[in-house]
């Protein structure tokens, strides 16, 4: 499943990608621009605007919550992961992030983290390196929760 996400749900965006979907963002679109990639790449068009959600020619998906973790639960529930979040990609440029062993990323990771960790990926697009921490786990969790709960999961 192939995104492209409304100027307003930049957060969101990050996260998508995060968690390996093909996710297209800008934060300097109008609606425009996003109606003729939406169309031009037959991506989704992931927005909190209600008139946009409704333009005729293409998918969309009106996002309802203003909390990030609702609006991953909503995105999740209608476009399950692609292949249970192997390929996760870079928050910044969307470029699928490649493996790489602790030693190849000691002088880009704080020192506490190198010790702690033992999963590390890299963009090949900017060169940023990403390791599971807090905030990755709980998306995770919740994401295996609204799995596990099917249309329930926004029940407490
Ligand atoms: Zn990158």
């Amino acid at each position: 499943m192939r995104f492209v996400v409304d100027v307003m749900l930049g957060s969101l965006a990050r996260w998508l990608r995060r968690l390996g979907y093909d996710t297209d963002y800008a934060n300097d679109r109008d609606d425009r621009e996003l109606v003729r990639i939406a169309r031009a790449e037959g991506r989704v068009l992931l927005t909190r605007d209600s008139a946009l959600a409704t333009r005729k020619g293409i998918s969309t998906l009106l996002i309802e919550s203003q909390a990030l973790d609702e609006q991953l639960a909503q995105v999740v529930r209608a476009f399950p992961p692609p292949h249970e979040v192997q390929m996760p990609r870079c928050a910044e440029c969307n470029a699928p992030l490649q493996a790489v062993s602790p030693d190849e990323v000691v002088e880009q990771v704080p020192s506490y983290i190198y010790c702690t960790r033992k999963h590390f990926r890299r963009c090949p697009g900017c060169g940023r390196v990403y390791w599971p921490g807090s905030h990755w786990e709980r998306i995770h969790q919740r994401l295996k929760l609204i799995r596990s709960r099917g249309c329930d999961a926004d029940s407490p």
